[in-house]
C-alpha cells in the first residue's frame, strides 16, 4: 500500500520535473524508440511531445522508487526479525544442575526442580 503512495509521489514529482527539464532521460529516449514524430501540438497548454515524455519519466521513476522502497522495507523487516531472534535467545538460560534450557525469569528448573 505504501509502495503505491511512493510510486504516486515520484510519478507526480518526476512528471512535473520533466515538464521543466524535458531532456531528462529516459523519457525522450523512450519517445524516440516509439518512432513517433515530435509535435508541439498543445495539450492543456503543454506541447504533446513534452507531456508524453514527462509521463514516461513519471512512470519509470515511479516504478524505480517503488521497487527501491519495497526492497528497503523487506530488508528492514528481515533485520527486525533477526533482532527478535537474538532477543528471544538472550531470554533463555540453562539449569545449573541438569543443563536444561529454562526461561530467564524462572527460579526453578522445570525439568529437575533445582533452584537457580
Ligand atoms: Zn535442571
Amino acid at each position: 500500500m505504501k509502495g503505491a503512495i511512493v510510486f504516486l509521489v515520484f510519478f507526480v514529482a518526476m512528471t512535473a520535473f520533466t515538464l521543466l527539464y524535458a531532456d531528462l532521460p529516459p523519457g525522450r529516449q523512450i519517445y524516440e524508440m516509439l518512432d513517433v514524430p515530435e509535435t508541439d501540438y498543445p495539450v492543456g497548454g503543454i506541447p504533446a511531445t513534452v507531456l508524453i515524455m514527462s509521463l514516461f519519466n513519471g512512470i519509470v521513476y515511479g516504478i524505480i522508487a517503488g521497487i527501491v522502497y519495497s526492497i528497503a522495507m523487506a530488508a528492514k523487516r528481515r533485520r527486525n526479525e533477526s533482532k527478535n531472534e537474538v532477543a528471544s535467545t538472550e531470554q533463555k538460560k540453562f539449569c545449573i544442575n541438569c543443563g536444561a534450557e529454562i526461561p530467564e525469569s524462572t527460579t526453578y528448573c522445570g525439568k529437575c526442580g533445582a533452584s537457580q
